[in-house]
């Protein structure tokens, strides 16, 4: 993934994320409140939101989870923090609207999948999601799952543009 998203003027505003994440091998790692947890080998989707302007707008938010080195927050910055866990995709798309738990729901019916860790990602949730992070165990690769993010998220009104960050 591209350690510089500077250049990407669109994603000045606010806006949701997903995250394509593969963590290399088995670890087991401090989750903050969720205490110890185990993510087994494979890939991963996070989805979140930026939602607030200048510094925790949506470029913001993204240069954020890129770097490793940085004050531990929110869940999913316990993960990133790891040498075994990269981002390999990055899908982003300018909204106002809270759509994080739509499209973590749209993720859950693309493939089979599994709630790692209950709660993740999920304090603020305002539906039945369980988990803001999903592994998909039988993945061998997420261009399937990019590609129909894609199309779904230009279907939804008041969702523009979508990116898509290699
Ligand atoms: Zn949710």
């Amino acid at each position: 993934m591209k350690t510089d998203i500077s250049g990407y003027s669109e994603l000045s505003t606010t806006g949701v994320y997903i995250l394509f994440l593969h963590v290399s091998k088995e670890t087991v790692l401090n989750v903050g409140w969720l205490g110890t947890q185990k993510f087994p080998k494979g890939y991963y989707i996070y989805t979140g939101s930026a939602l607030g302007k200048g510094s925790t707008n949506l470029k913001h938010r993204l240069a954020r989870h890129q770097r490793k080195q940085k004050q531990l927050f929110w869940h999913i910055d316990y993960l990133l923090a790891n040498k075994n866990v990269t981002i390999e995709k990055t899908v982003a798309a300018e909204t106002t609207k809270k759509l994080e738990c739509t499209i973590n729901c749209y993720l859950k019916t693309l493939a089979d999948t599994t709630i790692p860790v209950n709660g993740f990602g999920a304090s603020d949730c305002k539906n039945t999601c369980q988990s803001h992070l999903l592994y998909f165990p039988e993945l061998t690769s997420t261009d399937f799952l990019v590609q129909k993010l894609d199309i779904y998220l230009k279907s939804l009104t008041d969702v523009f543009p979508v990116v898509i960050i290699d």
